[in-house]
C-alpha cells in the first residue's frame, strides 16, 4: 500500500450518477467533488477521504485499482482483507461491490477482484500450488445465513439465472468460532472449492440471488442485510531444487504455505429505521441492522486512532456478529477499505451527510 501504509483503514466515497427515477422527481445534485482533490462538499459542509470518486470519468476502474487491487496483491503475501460498501439503501452499494445479479455484475468490484485473482493465479501456478475457498453469507437480524446452501449449489456450472433457489428458511444457524490462534471460522457454513473463474463467478450468481430482500418505502430491492462473500486463498511454494535460489530470502520461501481471505462486504443499508417508514417487525430489524453498523463503526474508529491502538484499548468486536466474523481480517496485519457509497440527489441529502459522518469517523 501507498501513503499511509501505517494506517490499517483506507476510507473512500464513491458519488453515483443520479438516477433516472431521482430526474424524474425533480431531484437536484448537491454533492460536489473538489477537482483534483479527495475532497467532496455538501451543503456548508466538507469532508477529506484517502479517496473520492465522482460520477463521470471511469470512477470505477480508478476506484478498483487504487483501493481494491492492492489487497488482492495483499492476499498473496498473506495478508487478511476486508472491503465494505457503506450507504444508504439506494446509494449503490450493490452495484459498486457487484453483489447483485442484475447491476454491476460485470462491472463491480467482486468480478473484478475475480478477474485479476485468476489471472495472477495463472502466472504463479508453475511456482505455487493453489487452493481457493469461496462462502458467501448474510448477516440478518443477528443471524447468519448461507448464501450457498449446498441444495442450491447443484449444478454452479449454470450462468443462465436459474441457478439461484431462495435458501430454505428455518436451517440450523451458523456459529461464528474463534481458534486458538485467532482465526475466525464460520461452523456450519458452505465453503465452495472452486478452481476457475466460472465456478467462482457462479457462487457469486447463487448467492446474490438467495440473498433476502425486503420492501421499504425507499426502495423495493432494499437489502436489510449484511452480504459478505469471502474468498480464501491457500498457496504452497513448490519446492524446486533444480533451480538454485539466488538468495537466503528465496531458500526460506521455497516451503512457504500462506493462508489469507478476503471479504467483500455489502453492507445493510444505513438510513435510520424511521427514515423507511418501518414499523413491528421491520423496525426490529432496522435495530439489529444498526447494531452491526453501529459496531463496525465503534471497531473501525477504535482501530484507526493510532494513539488509542498504541495504548492498547480495547476494540469491540464482540459487539455484533459482522464484527465478530471479520474479527480477524480488521485491524492487525490486515488491510481495510470502506467506501461510503452516496446519492447526489438533494432529497437524500440528510442520509448522504451522515454517511459522509460516518466515513469520516472511520479515518
Ligand atoms: P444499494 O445497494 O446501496 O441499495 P444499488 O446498488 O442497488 O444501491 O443502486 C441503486 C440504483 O442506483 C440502482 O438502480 C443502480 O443501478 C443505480 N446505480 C448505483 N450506482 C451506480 C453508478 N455508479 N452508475 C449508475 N447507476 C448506478
Ligand atoms: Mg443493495
Amino acid at each position: 500500500m501507498e501513503a499511509g501504509e501505517d494506517c490499517c483503514v483506507k476510507v473512500a466515497v464513491h458519488v453515483r450518477p443520479l438516477i433516472s427515477d431521482e430526474k424524474l422527481q425533480g431531484c437536484k445534485d448537491c454533492v460536489t467533488v473538489v477537482p483534483g482533490k479527495p475532497q467532496v462538499q455538501i451543503g456548508a459542509h466538507s469532508f477529506t477521504f484517502d479517496h473520492v470518486y465522482g460520477s463521470t470519468g471511469s470512477p470505477s476502474s480508478a476506484m478498483f485499482q487504487e483501493c481494491v487491487a492492492p489487497l488482492v496483491d495483499g492476499l498473496f503475501q498473506g495478508y487478511n482483507a476486508t472491503v465494505l460498501a457503506y450507504g444508504q439503501t439506494g446509494s449503490g452499494k450493490t452495484y459498486t461491490m457487484g453483489t447483485g445479479f442484475k447491476d454491476g455484475f460485470q462491472i463491480g468490484i467482486i468480478p473484478q477482484v475475480m478477474n485479476i485473482l485468476f489471472n495472477k493465479i495463472e502466472a504463479l501456478k508453475h511456482q505455487i500450488e493453489f487452493q481457493l475457498h469461496v462462502s458467501f453469507i448474510e448477516i440478518l437480524k443477528e443471524e447468519v445465513r448461507d448464501l450457498l446452501d449446498s441444495s442450491s449449489m447443484s449444478k454452479p456450472e449454470t450462468a443462465n439465472g436459474h441457478a439461484g433457489k431462495v435458501t430454505v428458511p428455518g436451517k440450523p444457524p451458523i456459529q461464528i468460532r474463534e481458534t486458538s490462534n485467532g482465526v475466525i471460522t464460520l461452523a456450519g457454513s458452505t465453503e465452495v472449492s472452486v478452481s476457475t473463474l466460472k465456478e467462482m463467478a457462479a457462487c457469486l450468481e447463487q448467492g446474490s440471488l438467495s440473498r433476502a430482500t425486503g420492501s421499504t418505502n425507499m426502495n423495493n430491492q432494499s437489502s436489510r442485510s449484511h452480504a459478505i462473500f469471502t474468498i480464501t486463498l491457500e498457496q504452497m511454494r513448490k519446492m524446486n531444487p533444480a533451480i538454485p535460489s539466488e538468495n537466503s530470502l528465496n531458500e526460506s520461501m521455497n516451503e512457504e504455505y500462506l493462508c489469507a481471505k478476503l471479504h467483500l462486504v455489502d453492507l445493510a443499508g444505513s438510513e435510520r429505521a424511521k427514515r423507511t417508514g418501518s414499523d413491528g417487525l421491520r423496525f426490529k430489524e432496522g435495530v439489529h441492522i444498526n447494531k452491526g453498523l453501529l459496531a463496525l463503526g465503534n471497531v473501525i474508529s477504535a482501530l484507526g486512532d493510532e494513539k488509542k491502538r498504541k495504548e492498547g484499548v480495547h476494540v469491540p468486536y464482540r459487539d455484533s456478529k459482522l464484527t465478530r466474523l471479520l474479527q480477524d481480517s480488521l485491524g492487525g496485519n490486515s488491510r481495510t477499505v470502506m467506501i461510503a457509497c452516496i446519492s447526489p440527489a438533494d432529497i437524500n441529502a440528510e442520509e448522504t451527510l451522515n454517511t459522509l459522518k460516518y466515513a469520516n469517523r472511520a479515518r
